[in-house]
């Protein structure tokens, strides 16, 4: 994907997305931050060009081992908060909102926000009605993976 059709994509889902006057989500609520984000790899890059790479690199390093994302989707939630949690989620808030990747950009949900929940290790019971998907998403990696890649310059 390139980066004007990446932009065009972030304008045409924030238009539908201010229309949706039936989600539950709002300012502060910040339970899906500790889900799995998958993001292309022209939006990784533009990430880092705009807010550079994430602090806690040991984070980032931890996040993108393969090791940390064999595991299987039941068995993921049960990894701990803190090491599971967005690498740009900083005192709780999106530090990268206004280019935050498509996938967080097109989340939605309608059902009570303590149902996204996955403090207790559990999986969210989310009922999600908006999101909206990737126009190309070929190229797409989990967002610590692209990250690290990066920033060790392997792009493989
Ligand atoms: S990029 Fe921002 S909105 Fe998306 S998971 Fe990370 S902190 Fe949350």
């Amino acid at each position: 994907m390139k980066l004007k059709k990446l932009k065009r994509a972030f304008k045409y889902i924030d238009e539908k997305s201010s229309k949706l006057h039936y989600t539950t989500c709002s300012k502060g609520c910040n339970h899906c931050c500790y889900m799995p984000v998958m993001l292309s790899l022209t939006e990784a890059k533009y990430i880092v060009e705009q807010f550079g790479f994430p602090k806690d690199l040991e984070l980032l390093e931890k996040q993108a081992s393969k090791d940390f994302f064999k595991i299987i989707p039941e068995d993921y939630y049960k990894i701990p908060l803190q090491d599971r949690k967005c690498v740009y989620l900083i005192n709780g808030e999106c530090s990268i909102y206004p280019i935050r990747p498509i996938t967080c950009r097109g989340y939605f949900s309608t059902s009570k926000p303590e149902n996204c929940s996955t403090l207790n290790n559990k999986k969210a019971e989310t009922i999600i009605v908006g999101a909206i998907r990737m126009i190309d998403i070929g190229e797409a990696r989990l967002l610590p993976v692209h990250l690290w890649n990066l920033y060790t310059g392997d792009q493989k």
